[in-house]
């Protein structure tokens, strides 16, 4: 008789153990070299395709991400670029139109270069999944929750379409975190995650990490890892697996200040939306309940007045520094149109929604009633 598989928290914290060799160390050692012995029983031989830091990291996330196998690469843009750089030049890949700035980047500016076309469609519209049967598209390329609309995408019902025709579908799960979906098992063929995010969860690294469990993707993303030179630091996969020990405990938090956020900003008058995937004012909120486990804790609303309101509005918070980036246990805000989205033409920004006044916010875990009157006092001083 198998003992039961433990509980997601418990693998967290234990996942991965057994680094600590002769010594006894109850947290594993940093492996900083470059290099290791020709023959040793783990079967290491350089940095770039390996390291035991990374292996640990790995391990961690796959169990997280109900995986089998899980490669770990220096950023989330070096992940994606690893599942991009398998395609070959005449490839199309169908994408849903509101994906991350970086990664539209990314096809746009140097993929195209080598011939692969990115079809983009709203992919919260079944009717637009037929698209998989017309185009054949070598990869499907999901996001969900959206950045920074926050739109939330059927992933099973998307899967089962390109099943249909074996076409992989990828999933930037970056925004949920592997605690709040588990994009494989409603039939993705990779979840991909920027690490940098909640994984990490402490703003004070960079990563990406690909979990899969078809054996030839694995092979594939190993071999990107070292050929492209798409390797993380040991200290920052050690850094991450740290991280990651504390991931649920800090989802919860995440996801309970910003619902009860996004239920206060939506009796303000100064707003005039709010979307987060919890709320039921949201298009998808029934879909969300289903596929997630929580709202996770990012936030977007439109505040009704111009682009320099939106920022003064920023600027004026105190517990929301204004900056990039999102998932660390402290709150953050960023004005997608002058920051994450300034890449996207401005006529591609409002055609996909991405208003003027669009306000995100990355809610951290301090105590919900300071990050309210914060919100409180920057709406009343736009207003006034
Ligand atoms: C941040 C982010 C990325 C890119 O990750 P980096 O670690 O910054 O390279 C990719 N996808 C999403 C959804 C992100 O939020």
């Amino acid at each position: 008789m198998s003992d039961p598989q433990p509980g997601f928290t418990t693998r967290s914290v234990h996942e991965g153990r057994g680094f600590s060799g002769p010594t006894g160390a109850v947290m594993p050692p940093l492996y900083l070299t470059s290099t290791f012995e020709h023959g040793n029983p783990e079967g290491f031989d350089y940095t770039r395709s390996g390291n035991p830091n990374f292996r640990l990291l790995e391990r961690s996330v796959a169990s997280l991400e109900g995986a089998t196998f899980a490669t770990c690469f220096a950023s989330g843009v070096s992940a994606i670029t690893a599942v991009v750089s398998t395609l070959q030049a005449g490839d199309t890949v169908l994408a849903e139109e509101n994906v991350y700035g970086c990664t539209y980047r990314l096809f746009d500016r140097v993929f195209a270069k080598f011939g692969v076309r990115v079809v983009y469609a709203d992919l919260t519209d079944p009717g637009n999944w037929d698209l998989i049967h017309r185009h054949r598209p070598a990869l499907v390329w999901l996001e969900s929750p959206t950045n920074p609309l926050l739109k939330v995408l059927d992933l099973q019902g998307i899967a089962r379409v390109a099943r249909e025709e074996k076409v992989p579908v990828v999933v930037d799960n970056t925004f949920a975190s592997p605690y709040l979906q588990r994009p494989l098992q409603l039939g993705a063929t990779l979840s991909l995650s920027s690490t940098t995010k909640y994984i990490n969860g402490h703003s004070d690294c960079l990563g990406g990490i690909v979990a899969t469990n078809e054996p030839d993707w694995q092979d594939r993303m190993l071999f990107a890892q070292k050929a492209l030179g798409l390797q993380p630091s040991p200290f920052d996969t050690w850094l991450t697996v740290r991280g990651q020990r504390t991931l649920a405990l800090r989802m919860e938090r995440h996801c309970a200040n910003a619902l009860f956020l996004a239920q206060w900003l939506e009796g303000r008058e100064e707003v005039r939306q709010v979307s987060y995937p919890f709320l039921p004012s949201h298009p998808q909120h029934a879909l969300a309940r289903r596929q997630m486990r929580g709202g996770s804790g990012i936030l977007t609303l439109e505040l009704d007045g111009s682009a320099d309101q939106a920022l003064q509005f920023a600027r004026s918070l105190k517990y929301f520094t204004l900056a990039e980036s999102l998932g660390g246990v402290e709150s953050l805000v960023c004005h997608p149109p002058s920051m994450t989205h300034a890449a996207v033409p401005a006529e591609v920004r409002r055609q996909v929604g991405i208003a003027d006044g669009l306000i995100r916010l990355s809610v951290g875990i301090e105590d919900p009633e300071d990050l309210r009157t914060d919100l409180e006092r920057a709406l009343t001083k736009v207003r006034g």
